[in-house]
């Protein structure tokens, strides 16, 4: 693990005098530390200001962190280049950063480079055309205009400068009509800032009125929000009780006070359906960030959230990590989900830490869920069964009367479906049913594509992806075979590439596109529509989807978990979970976790309105108690005996888990610092290795991805343990190739 070299001996700028002012900058890069660099003359600088600074020949940002450390001589420290004209990044959001750096083990530079996301904010935008009347406009001026140009002049009486498209498309006229316009000096031109994003949201416009149930909810989170007693609020509330409508009082205080808030989603629920409601409660659009905004759109919420003017972002993980002048609350909604976790990278949990920056800023921070983590139900409980360093409000019912879908397990070994199919007789006749009753049905499977395996029937070959440990998946929208881990695709040979028979092979399993082909085969008068994450070629289309289940002009649905989550789709009454066994297999930790919480998800897409709704979910081990709490509507009671098992595991929450993962594209070298790591890992044996215990090194679950070996050690250790420290001094200690990668994982969410 060596870090790269920032600063080379011999490389000092010249001249320099002695006893020049210097402030630490850290810089965005992959470095451990914020380094010296000189104040020149005439810069007025302090901690948090934006600035510019060399680095091996480039120029690249960062931020001023502090006073010099003064472990340089004066001599050989280069100068910062430029200050930004910014607001300073406030101290917490510095603080912030160094708590994720050190917690998640990961570079203080690379974890800014996660806060300096878009440098192209870092200075002022630039204007753009825009123009408005050069005239007073009156009969006289309109006088002898073509009524395209009377057009021009209507759309800009109200004296607000448009840019030239905007103008164009209203008027329906080119834009060379304007230009033409401006010659003439019927329009002048003028310089157009485009303004923050959700600069002015009403807090004081009447939000929905409230049930009861709601309003004292509101009333304990207020109480929450003025005490900060707990740590944490959670709303723990059914699907469909307006969890929704209750945060955005939380929301609406803390705009009150003029602070901004912060909304995280994961990426999949950030729906129209959401962003509609934000409006109507708050008159504008909140700002949004995630994985697919334009540049433009980047830089503007980027600098308005860094400048105090954007006072609401909604936005996946990576939101946590924009530069907030003034944050005054959070909201952390599907606090369950595992997207939350980043795998790549800065490798860290946004709930986890979401909870550590209201922490270090003392505000608020509220946890919204219908099926919570263990981990937050463990904060929550009181002692002795857990740490009680959460509170909780509670919505048991739906809002509005609407009440919760009846869930019935189907026997698969009894309710045997054809051959070849996936649809029990009892699955299929409620469909029926239900399209018959004019009301539409989700079919769920988290499995895209036609057939999860193809084999051949001659010799057994498997068709497995050429650099993941991973079958392929044959896809028929593309023809083609895919792996769903590293994007390789291949057509389907017409020979086995083993055994040579020609036509041999055959699929085995669903996906999604072969349900649809059965639900086809048995409903051929009903509209269809699938949906998994890669059907919708853009957002766009994805919300046009689900405006048209939403409008009713789909009877049967089906999907992956795309679907699952947050959508709310009033003619929904019947959901059938194809294989409810799914992610049961496998065994990791959170197997039973997770599955609960998606087939609740699911579930609770049936029957939002007044028409009550029904589940079926098809399975192969009706008696498992996730099945059959699932029925009861038994959560806590599910919760607690999956708490009573990882206690007496001791497993997270009762203990804690770093995953450290050797990959590389050379075996033998992965193999060698494997096995190096696990020669001098920490042990229950030695003095320093007092409550902890290492397993492996063993090959990961995908032993091979992307072309890479991978070797997995996983380190357990006692809660009183500084397990950073620990992995640090053994880990640092290992020497490492160039070639051979060391990632660590704290508090691991996934074995991959
Ligand atoms: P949850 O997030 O708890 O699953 P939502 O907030 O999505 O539930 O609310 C479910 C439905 O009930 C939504 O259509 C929402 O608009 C409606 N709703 C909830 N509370 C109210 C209210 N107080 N007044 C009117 N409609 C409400
Ligand atoms: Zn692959």
């Amino acid at each position: 693990m060596t870090q790269p070299q920032l600063f080379e001996e011999e490389d000092g700028p010249e001249g320099t005098a002695q006893g020049q002012p210097c402030l630490s900058v850290l810089v965005s890069y992959p470095v451990d530390k914020a380094y010296d660099y000189i104040v020149p003359e005439g810069l007025i600088l302090q901690p948090g200001d934006y600035v510019t600074v060399p680095v091996r020949g480039r120029e690249i940002p960062g931020v001023v962190w502090g006073e010099g450390a003064g472990d340089v001589p004066t001599k050989k420290l280069k100068s910062i280049v430029a200050r930004h004209e910014l607001p300073p990044m406030p101290e917490v959001e510095r603080q912030f950063l160094d708590w994720v750096a050190q917690y998640n083990m990961s570079p203080k530079g690379s974890v800014l480079k996660m806060a300096l996301s878009v440098p192209a904010a870092l200075d002022p935008p630039k204007p753009v055309k825009g123009y408005k009347p050069g005239v007073e406009i009156n009969d006289k001026t309109r006088k002898g205009l073509s009524p395209q140009r009377q057009r021009v002049l209507e759309i800009l009486s109200d004296d607000i400068a448009r840019r030239p498209s905007e103008i164009a498309e209203a008027a329906n006229c080119t834009p060379g009509v304007i230009k033409g316009m401006a010659d003439k000096g019927l329009v002048r031109a003028v310089e157009m800032y485009s303004a923050a994003p959700c600069r002015n949201p009403d807090a004081h416009r009447p939000g929905a009125e409230l049930s009861d149930a709601q309003s004292e909810a509101v009333k304990q989170i207020a109480q929450y929000t003025k005490t900060k007693e707990q740590s944490a609020l959670l709303i723990d509330g059914v699907t469909g009780a307006g969890k929704t409508e209750v945060y955005f009082e939380a929301v609406a205080e803390a705009l009150k006070q003029d602070r901004q808030v912060l909304i995280l989603l994961p990426e999949i629920a950030l729906s129209n359906a959401f962003l509609d409601r934000f409006k109507s409660r708050f008159g504008c659009p909140p700002a949004l960030w995630h994985s697919h905004l334009s540049p433009a759109q980047r830089r503007r919420t980027w600098r308005g959230v860094a400048e105090g003017q954007t006072k609401v972002v909604v936005g996946a993980r990576s939101a946590l990590f924009l530069p907030y002048m003034d944050l005054g609350l959070i909201v952390v909604d599907e606090e369950h989900d595992p997207a939350f976790k980043q795998e790549d990278g800065v490798i860290y949990h946004a709930r986890d830490m979401a909870v550590v920056r209201a922490h270090l800023g003392k505000i608020p921070i509220v946890l919204v869920s219908a099926t919570p983590s263990l981990e937050t139900m463990h904060n929550v409980w009181p002692k002795p069964h857990g740490s009680g360093r959460y509170a909780q409000v509670h919505l048991p019912d739906r809002f509005g009367g609407a009440r919760l879908p009846e869930i019935e397990t189907i026997d698969m070994r009894e309710d045997r479906p054809e051959r070849q199919h996936f649809i029990s007789p009892t699955l299929k006749n409620a469909v029926a049913e239900t399209i018959q009753a004019g009301e539409q049905a989700l079919l769920f499977l988290n499995r895209r594509g036609y057939a999860p395996l193809t084999l051949c029937r001659s010799c057994g070959h498997r068709m497995d992806c050429p650099r993941c440990t991973a079958w392929l998946v044959e896809h028929k929208q593309s023809a083609r075979l895919h792996c769903h881990h590293c994007g390789f695709e291949t057509m389907l040979p017409k020979h086995c590439p083993e055994c040579d028979a020609a036509d041999s092979f055959a699929v085995c399993g669903p996906g999604v596109e072969r349900i649809v082909e059965e639900a086809r085969g048995y409903f051929p008068d009903a509209k269809i529509m699938m949906l998994a994450s890669d059907t919708a070629e853009n957002n766009e289309q994805l919300r046009k989807m689900l405006a048209d289940i939403r409008e009713h002009k789909v009877d049967i649905i089906i999907g992956t978990q795309i679907i699952a989550k947050g959508h709310h789709f009033p003619n929904l009454t019947l959901v059938g979970v194809i294989d409810a066994d799914l992610g049961l297999q496998g065994g990791e930790l959170r197997a039973a976790e997770r599955t609960y919480q998606l087939l609740h998800q699911v579930a609770g897409r049936a029957g939002r309105e007044e028409k009550k709704g029904k589940v079926y979910l098809q399975s192969f081990m009706p008696g498992h108690r996730i099945m059959e709490a699932l029925a009861a509507g038994a959560r806590d009671e599910f919760l607690r005996v999956e708490a009573l098992e990882r206690e007496q595991s001791h497993m997270p929450p009762f203990s804690r888990l770093a995953g450290i993962i050797v990959s590389g594209r050379d075996e033998d070298q992965v193999i060698e610092v494997s096995k190096a790591l696990g020669m001098s890992a920490p042990q229950g044996k030695t003095k320093e290795g007092q409550g902890i215990q290492t397993l492996g090194p063993a090959p990961a679950p995908f032993a091979r991805l992307r072309g890479k070996y991978r070797y997995r050690l996983l380190v357990r250790a006692d809660k009183n343990i500084d397990l950073q420290k620990t992995i640090g001094a053994w880990v640092h200690n290992i020497k490492t190739p160039s070639t051979v990668r060391v990632q660590i994982d704290i508090d691991p969410q996934s074995f991959l």
